[in-house]
């Protein structure tokens, strides 16, 4: 059985393991994607896709293992895409170069860094957007979704002919339409949330919720730049998501406790689209 924690939300599944300070690391098979590397998932070692929040290393550390696995493993002949703030490339790159020196065998990936705001297209319909997040060193958040082209909404009902003669025309009968799917956010304020109202509207938003009690109150979680649940409480109103997953807990909590105070404080606004990243039984400890 897998030590991981998974998740079906939806048409997707997430596993992975999140504990603040210590490690976080997901992955999407469904989206072929990675979110955070602080483990090195075997299952997810081929994923063409990595979104880097972020580079202390409790995201970043276990990359060199992950890089290890996909050289193991013939099908995973692509360099992995490694999109990360814009910034960090040259650096990662220059670790890699002494990693490979040390293992014997080159550690390569296609780095895409990015800014707050970029765009970019990941398979025919599947595209990211990097969101801005608020931490002491350069981070990023990562919104995934979908670019349709749909007919414009004056133009249906119309039959095939009548289309085509439109666009005989030269007129633009279709437009994009963006559908969120899936947004991460961790490792920063709640302000996030106010710059990226489209991570409220995505059908799965995964943030973190480091501290839920005075064992380290808001004041203490603000200064390290990250989420305090008595901060997350007032957008859990505002969440559109079909699911949404709290991670990233401090391990000042206990599991249980964690279950008790969410349960008590946001399942009555969020009912069961609230999920929690935790390890599987309630036995009261953490992964590893
Ligand atoms: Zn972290």
């Amino acid at each position: 059985m897998s030590a991981l924690s998974e998740l079906k939300l939806g048409a997707y599944t997430l596993r992975g393991a999140s504990l603040g300070g210590l490690y976080t690391a997901f992955h999407v098979p469904e989206l072929d994607s990675l979110f955070d590397v602080g483990l090195a998932i075997r299952g997810g070692a081929t994923a063409s896709h990595l979104f880097l929040s972020h580079a202390h290393l409790d995201h970043l550390g276990a990359l060199p293992s992950l890089l290890g696995m996909r050289g193991m493993i013939s099908s995973a002949d692509k360099p992995l895409k490694l999109y990360c703030p814009k910034g960090l490339e040259e650096q990662l790159q220059k670790v890699l170069d002494e990693l490979s020196g040390l293992h014997h065998w080159p550690l390569k990936v296609d780095f895409k860094p990015m800014e707050k705001d970029d765009e970019l297209q990941l398979r025919q319909d599947l595209w990211v957007k990097a969101l801005q997040t608020f931490h002491p060193v350069p981070s990023l958040g990562y919104l995934l979704f979908n670019r349709v082209s749909k007919l414009r909404p004056e133009y249906q009902g119309l039959k095939g002919n009548e289309i085509k003669a439109l666009k005989d025309q030269g007129i633009e009968v279709s437009h994009w339409v963006d559908r969120p799917k899936l947004a991460y956010l961790t490792d920063t304020l709640p302000e996030a949330l106010k710059h990226n109202p489209e991570a409220l509207k995505a059908e799965i938003l995964i943030i973190e919720c480091t501290f839920l009690n005075d064992r380290k109150g808001v004041e203490v979680a603000r200064a390290g730049c990250h989420i305090h649940i008595e901060e997350l409480i007032p957008w859990a109103e505002k969440m559109d998501n079909k699911h949404v997953v709290l991670m990233h807990f401090s391990q000042v909590h206990r599991p249980s406790d964690i279950v008790k105070i969410c349960e008590e404080r946001l399942k009555p606004i969020l009912g069961e689209r609230l999920k929690l990243c935790l390890p599987h039984h309630s036995t009261d400890h953490w992964w590893i």
